[in-house]
Formats: structure tokens, sequence, C-alpha cells
């Protein structure tokens, strides 16, 4: 195969090499423990609080409310397990929305099986919360929300504002999983009164397997890993330094080309958004139509599987997407797809595509072209279009 067009970055991005660059000194070179005395290891300590001041300014923090993680789902259970048992003679009672990243939703049933209780919030058909939902849900007992910035398989943005306003106006926690969102839209936590955030590196040209949580002075949380003093005691465990030097000079990075380009995927997000729609036939867009992350377009295709088209898709070199990779392997139709309001057979044909930096739009062109053909191809052997069809010729 010659060429690989890869749509697929929601799932994870190529780490950029000026990463990997930053990162290779701190494994051969300056491989000392930040925890230790001498001279030697002072550079790893420095390292790490550079990211740590890094990160924080990319949101309007302080380096002392950056705490570093294996990861986005590692920073979600953490958020919530620690916040809920820190808060627990307050109440027990949780808001989440039921378009949430299974490391959200798989940590909120754990936590119904300790004795808390959840309300998982419906949203309406392009994916958002309603806000009298959301004030309707919160009771004395409410200690947190957690509402996600965006939505990792239809790109939906949440309203993080309005939604961090009420929360704090009630006096509860709120919690956002920003792990699609940081590096793509600008995020300030004072003005969206944001008291906890996950964040992942391999989402933003990082590397994988490091991320952050972001938790506002003085909320009280519980650590995570007992043991060494590391992460202001919350999480112990030696510092993965290269892994948090990688982090913080992609997330520099991120800053520093996001207006760029965010406005180059917008546009070409919108040129893909635009062709599908007008040259394939029943197919609809998942998704808000504008409130929507830069990078993200999410079909649906009547009459075909998903999982088809994404084995012809990779037969031409193209990676995409039919839910989120964590449930790809089942045959269960997408939570979020079905949230929105999709019939089982509509969600069954969707396809995720998300742009990079380096995508173009001859990258595109071949996609659609692709895509036309494939979509045809399938609808041709489907015995459901082919009634249909029958059916819409009788009746006209
Ligand atoms: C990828 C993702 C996660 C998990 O992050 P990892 O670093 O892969 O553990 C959590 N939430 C959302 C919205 C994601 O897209």
């Amino acid at each position: 195969m010659e060429k690989i067009i890869y749509l697929d970055n929601a799932a994870t991005t190529k780490t950029a090499p000026e990463v990997v660059e930053a990162m290779l000194p701190y494994f051969t070179e300056d491989y000392g423990n930040p925890s230790s005395v001498y001279g030697f290891a002072a550079k790893n300590k420095s390292a790490v609080d550079e990211q740590r001041e890094v990160i924080a300014e990319a949101l309007g923090a302080d380096a002392r409310e950056i705490y570093f993680t294996a990861g986005g789902s590692e920073a979600d259970n953490w958020a919530l397990k620690a916040a809920a048992e820190a808060y627990e003679s307050k109440g027990r009672h949780i808001i989440t929305t039921k378009i949430e990243h299974h490391a959200i939703l798989h940590t909120a049933e754990y936590l119904e099986s300790r004795g808390f209780d959840v309300t998982y919030l419906d949203v309406d058909e392009n994916g958002v919360i309603r806000l009298d939902d959301l004030r309707a849900a919160i009771r004395p007992d409410t200690i947190l929300i957690s509402v996600m910035y965006a939505n990792n398989e239809i790109g939906t943005l949440e309203p993080v504002m309005e939604i961090g306003k009420l929360a704090h106006e009630n006096d509860i926690l709120f919690h956002t999983d920003a792990v699609q969102a940081f590096g793509q839209i600008p995020i300030s936590v004072d003005a969206c009164h944001i008291d906890l955030l996950s964040a992942s590196g391999h989402k933003l040209n990082g590397p994988k397997g490091i991320g952050f949580l972001y938790i506002r002075k003085g909320v009280k949380i519980r650590s995570f890993v007992h043991g060494g003093a590391q992460e202001r005691k919350r999480r112990a465990g030696t510092e993965n330094v290269p892994g948090i030097v990688g982090l913080g000079t992609a997330v520099k990075r991120a800053v520093r080309t996001m207006e760029e380009r965010t406005e180059k995927e917008r546009e070409l997000r919108d040129y893909l958004i635009g062709r599908v729609l007008a040259e394939i036939p029943y197919c609809r867009l998942n998704g808000h139509r504008t409130e929507r992350l830069p990078n993200n377009a999410n079909f649906s295709f009547r009459f075909i599987e998903g999982e088809s088209l994404l084995i012809r898709l990779d037969m031409k070199g193209i990676c995409g997407s039919s839910g989120s990779a964590c449930t790809s392997g089942s045959l269960d139709p997408s939570h979020v797809l079905l949230a929105i309001g999709l019939p089982h057979e509509t969600a069954h044909g969707s396809l995720r595509l998300t742009l990079g930096e380096d995508t173009t739009r001859e990258d595109l062109d071949y996609v659609i072209d692709s895509l036309k053909e494939i979509v045809a191809g399938l609808r041709e052997m489907s015995p459901l279009y082919e009634d249909y069809i029958k059916k819409t010729n009788k009746d006209s």
C-alpha cells in the first residue's frame, strides 16, 4: 500500500518530531530521578516544573494546580472517584451526561455500585445538553457535575461556560473531560468556573500514556496513587520525565499553532462535509453543524454497515472510525449516536473522520471519491436498499 491517509486523529495523533526530539535527552543523558538531591538530577526537576508552568499558562491556571497522570482515562477516574470520596459527607449525588467517554461513564457506574446516585443527562439531536435539564437535576446533595468539553465521536461542543456558572452558583464542583478540546479550543478555567479538567498528550501530537488533571486550588481531593510525595502527595510514583517533557512541548506547540491550524482544519472540514452531503444520497451529518471541533466530521449512511465501510476504506489506505476506538470490535451501536436519537440501523452505518494538521484538500478529494464509490457498491449489495428503492418507485 502506497500512501496512508490518516483521518482518525480523535483516536490518537502522530507525535510531532519536535516533541520526540525534546524528549530524547531525558532517556539517555538526563535520566536522574527528580526527587534526588544531587545536582545531576536537578535538570529533571526543573524540566518537570517548567512543563507544569507551560500547561498552567495554556489554561490560565497556576502551576501548582496541574497534576501529571498516565493519560486522560486516569485523570477522568481520579477526578470522579477522588472528588466523590472527598465530598461524600456533603452528599452522594453526581450529574453527568449520556454521551461521555467510557472513562467517565464506567467510573460513574462504579461509583453507583458504591452507593452514589448518578444522573445521566440526555442531549438534544445535535448532542448538546439542555441547561434546563441540568438545572432541574441539581439537588441539595449534588457534589459534582461532570460534562465533557467536546464529544469525541460527533465533535459537539458543550455549553461549558454556562454549566460552570450553574455549578458555581450552586456550590457544586465542575469537572470537564477536555481531552478532545484541549489544544483545539482556547480554554480558560476561570472564565468557565472549571474546578477539575482532564487532558491527554496523545490527542494533541504529544506522546501516549501521559496526561494531567487540573485541580483548582482549594478543592479537596484524595490522593489517587499512594506512595512517595510526588505531585504534591496526591499522585505518587517517579515522574515520567520524558513523557512530561513531551506533553509540555506538545502543549506549547499546540497553543502556538492553534489559530492557524484550526482555521485551516475548519475550512477543510466544511469542504468535506459539504461535498459528502451534496454528493452522497441518504446521508446525514451527526453533531452540531457549527458548534463542533474544528477537525471532526461524523456521517451516517443509510443502508450500509459502518464496519464494512471501514474495511473498504482501509483497502484504499484510508483510516477512519465507526464509533469510538474503544467500542469498535463490539457490535453495539455507539451510545453517543443513540443518545442523539438515531435509530440502530442508522447508527450502524456511521463513519467518523477526524482531520489532522497534515491533512490536505487532495487527501479529502481522494477520500470523498473513494467514499462515493464504496457507499454505492455496498448499497448495491444491500437488500434493505433494494427494498427501499422498489418501494419508493412503486409509491411515485
Ligand atoms: C481519548 C479520550 C480519553 C482517554 O484518554 P487516554 O489518554 O487515551 O486515556 C478520555 N476522554 C476523551 C473525550 C477522549 O477522547
